[in-house]
């Protein structure tokens, strides 16, 4: 093993007895949700909903089209758009549980101002890097794959696999699915296959959630994805590939919340590559949002962390960056070689 995993296990003997009692409950996925933050909270919802509370999940903003085909998708209260209803919810609930994200700011600043001044007690459940400790009651694993696995072990402590319904099982599916790039990335592993074949016999349709997922692309879409490839740089030197979008031909190619999804991926499918970076320009919040990737040792949560005001995980993680989309590149291009040994080990 490269790396040391992490983990962290609540107490789920008090958090079967917190949940014995009927409660106002709020889960929280993190902004800009995918499709293990949205799989892992509406599960959760359903699931807790079965135990008798009130529970609602409040994304802090709209998720991409691809994910809107989801079982009880449309429940979901958005912060942004319902703002009144949403603050009401977080201000009332009696449990948070905050899902695939460890620290309040992963929310955005106006939802973490809400949830800092909320009173109840939170819940985290989460397998990303380095949690932070606002929550009464953490459940972390960085060696998991994703936060729908993790659901599916909270719920199976409280000794309650028997209350996955077929719209559950096609939520945690869904993330574990989308978090292990269909079962292929290291974080996959046995186990990852046993609750995935649990959850296809509680009724989760395997194919169809694939075809759901993946076989929506829109033409504009493929070309985007032909500029992004067309923009790709490679530097053999430091294994490294980059691709870059800028706010225009993100406008040209009609783009759409979701399209940029994966596009990262395709630098490290290049034989030699192992470090994959995707600049994106968004002029609306005025910042590059950047993504990386890696294969093996080298750790892009340490780098984003170092450098972009970011992190996530080991092989995969995010940051962003205020400058422009030129400078930033330039930026990242005098950093790389600092990183020559560690690319090239
Ligand atoms: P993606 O590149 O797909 O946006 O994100 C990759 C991983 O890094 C995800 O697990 C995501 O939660 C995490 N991540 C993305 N952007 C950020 C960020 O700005 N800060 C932190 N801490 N994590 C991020
Ligand atoms: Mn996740």
């Amino acid at each position: 093993m490269y790396y040391l995993y992490k983990m962290i296990k609540p107490d789920f003997k008090a958090l079967q007895s917190l949940l014995s009692e009927p409660k106002k409950i709020a889960i929280i996925p993190h902004r800009n949700p995918d499709g293990d933050a949205i799989g892992s909270t509406l599960a959760l919802q359903e699931y807790l909903s079965q135990l008798g509370h009130e529970s609602q999940v409040v994304s802090p903003n709209q998720a991409p089209d691809f994910l809107h085909w989801m079982p009880g998708f449309h429940q979901i209260i958005n912060f942004e758009k319902q703002n009144d209803l949403a603050q009401e919810i977080i201000a009332n609930a009696q449990l948070i549980f905050t899902l695939d994200f460890n620290h309040l700011n992963r929310v955005g600043d106006v939802m973490q101002a809400s949830l800092e001044a909320a009173e109840g007690s939170f819940v985290m459940i989460d397998h990303h890097e380095a949690p932070d400790s606002y929550a009464l009651h953490t459940y972390s694993d960085t060696s998991i794959c994703s936060t729908c696995q993790m659901v599916f072990h909270f719920i199976e402590a409280l000794e309650d696999l028997d209350k996955i319904t077929e719209q559950m099982a096609t939520c945690l599916y869904t993330g574990i699915m989308t978090d292990t790039g269909s079962f292929k990335y290291a974080s996959t592993t046995a186990t990852t296959h046993q609750v995935a074949a649990a959850l296809i016999h509680l009724g989760a349709k395997n194919a169809e959630i694939h075809q759901a997922i993946y076989d929506n692309n829109s033409p504009s879409r493929l070309h985007l994805l032909g500029c992004a490839l067309q923009n790709m740089e490679v530097i053999p030197e430091y294994k490294t590939a980059i691709i870059h979008l800028s706010q225009k031909e993100l406008d040209h190619y009609g783009y759409k919340k979701g399209d940029t999804e994966g596009l990262v991926n395709y630098g490290l499918s290049i034989a030699g590559v192992v470090f994959s970076t995707i600049f994106i320009e968004n002029t609306e919040e005025q910042i590059i949002k950047i993504s990386f990737r890696s294969q093996g040792d080298f750790s892009v949560n340490e780098f984003a962390r170092a450098h972009f005001n970011g992190g996530g995980h080991h092989n995969a993680a995010g940051g962003k960056s205020d400058l422009s989309l030129s400078d930033t590149l330039s930026h990242f291009k005098e950093i790389l070689p600092t990183y020559k040994n560690k690319l090239n080990q």
